[in-house]
């Protein structure tokens, strides 16, 4: 039986590179994107052109409503949802001095809120049939705190004790629930700080002297979803080149 796997933000650096992973292993991959992205159809046929035939459907993670939506839509057209990535995400970065109270709500609705307005319609389907995985993208800078990113940070540590939680809570119904935490990773997101950023401050901290690939997440995902990682949950997996240890 094909698996079905709902990766959000998947059109974006990490997320791409998930949903190619999972195609790759036989799943049913489908992918959100938000309901402003003119590119969607694009990105997706540039994937149909590599090989890869993606479901992808609008939804603004950081609504309750549109996330309802978007899963009843995906278990209407698709199938039940065996596998979810909470990867969506964005940062506004800026010192507490500077913070308003719009770029708060920003980042803790589409890193935190989307992951209860995910998870929420997914996980008693997953418990009822006895197996699934929730898996929150969440990033070293949720484990250590960084600089300028309050929002952030905090947003990236409350998925991580969301995961703790809900680990416990359907721990006996064959669903596991795990936190991938990734060092930086050269996505777009990460590109977009200047070149001479990377160099001066954020390279010299990593022992590996590199920044991740998006393929390197895309496995340790591929893990946490299949059979052989039954037995971990509640787990928050470091990927990050060594630059914090925990
Ligand atoms: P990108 O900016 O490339 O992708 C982010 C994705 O999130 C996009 O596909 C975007 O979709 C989607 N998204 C943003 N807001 C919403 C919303 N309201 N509703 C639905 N989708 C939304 O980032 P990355 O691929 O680099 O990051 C993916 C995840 O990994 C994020 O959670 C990030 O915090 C985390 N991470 C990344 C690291 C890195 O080094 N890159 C390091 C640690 C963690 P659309 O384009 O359609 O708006």
């Amino acid at each position: 039986m094909t698996r079905v796997a709902l990766v959000t933000g998947g059109m974006g650096g990490l997320g791409e590179a998930v949903c190619v992973k999972l195609a790759a292993l036989g799943y049913q991959v489908v992918t959100t994107y938000s309901p402003g992205n003119s590119k969607a159809q694009e990105w997706l046929a540039a994937m149909r052109k590599s090989g890869y035939e993606f479901h992808a459907y609008p939804c603004d993670v950081s609504d309750y409503e549109s996330a309802m939506a978007c899963v009843a839509q995906v278990e209407k057209e698709v199938g039940a949802i065996d596998v979810l990535v909470n990867n969506a995400g964005i940062t506004r970065d800026m010192t507490f001095k500077k913070m308003d109270k719009t770029n708060w709500d920003a980042v803790i609705g589409t890193n935190l809120d989307s992951v209860f307005n995910m998870t929420k319609p997914v996980c008693d389907g997953m418990t009822e049939r006895g197996w699934g995985r929730i898996i929150n993208i969440s990033s070293v800078n949720g484990q250590k705190g960084a600089f300028g990113q309050t929002n952030y940070s905090a947003a990236k540590a409350g998925m991580h004790g969301f995961t703790k939680a809900l680990a416990l809570e359907v721990a006996r119904k064959g669903v596991t629930v795990n936190t991938i935490s990734p060092g930086y990773i050269g996505t777009k997101m990460v590109m977009a700080i200047p070149q001479e950023v990377l160099d001066s401050k954020i390279i010299p901290q990593i022992p590996m002297a590199r920044l991740g690939k998006p393929e390197e997440v895309a496995g340790l995902v591929a893990y946490l979803a299949s059979d052989e990682a039954a037995f971990v949950t509640g787990a928050n997996i470091a990927i990050n080149g060594g630059q914090h240890m925990h």
